[in-house]
């Protein structure tokens, strides 16, 4: 697997400060930010700090911390939303979208961590 990192992406300013973002949670390998265009209630996107395009790049990639930061992170969030069923809410969606036929926007590994409704069903059939 060969992936070519475009540094120019927008998640990719957002982690350099040269364009704003609604910061939600900061680790040290972690960011979690609002959505710009929210879908629900609760909808916040969750990024590794490092250069990965997306969740198999970061997955084969990432050191372990990065990946227990990020998924404790994650978690955490769930928590401090209420969105987390084992807490007070009442669940959410997680999202992670690659590639063309996963129609991925913005090419750096981002989670949506969706709630605060009912989201409906996870696709709409096609047939
Ligand atoms: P995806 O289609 O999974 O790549 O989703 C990209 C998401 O990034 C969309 O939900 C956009 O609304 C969101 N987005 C794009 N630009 C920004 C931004 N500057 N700040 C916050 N969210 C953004």
């Amino acid at each position: 697997m060969a992936y070519a990192y475009d540094d120019q992406n927008v998640f990719a300013k957002i982690l350099r400060d040269e364009i704003p973002c609604r910061k939600v949670l900061e680790t040290g390998h972690t960011l979690a930010f609002e959505d710009i265009r929210p879908l629900a209630p609760v909808h916040v996107l969750v990024i590794p700090k490092g250069a990965y395009v997306n969740f198999d790049h970061f997955g084969a990639e990432a050191s372990a911390e990065e990946i227990a930061d990020f998924t404790r992170t994650v978690a955490r969030l769930c928590a401090d939303l209420g969105v987390a069923p084992g807490g007070e809410g009442n669940g959410y969606r997680l999202i992670a979208n690659a590639g063309t036929a996963g129609v991925q926007e913005v090419p750096h590994l981002h989670f949506h961590i969706l709630g605060g409704r009912v989201l409906g069903p996870m696709l709409v059939r096609r047939d």
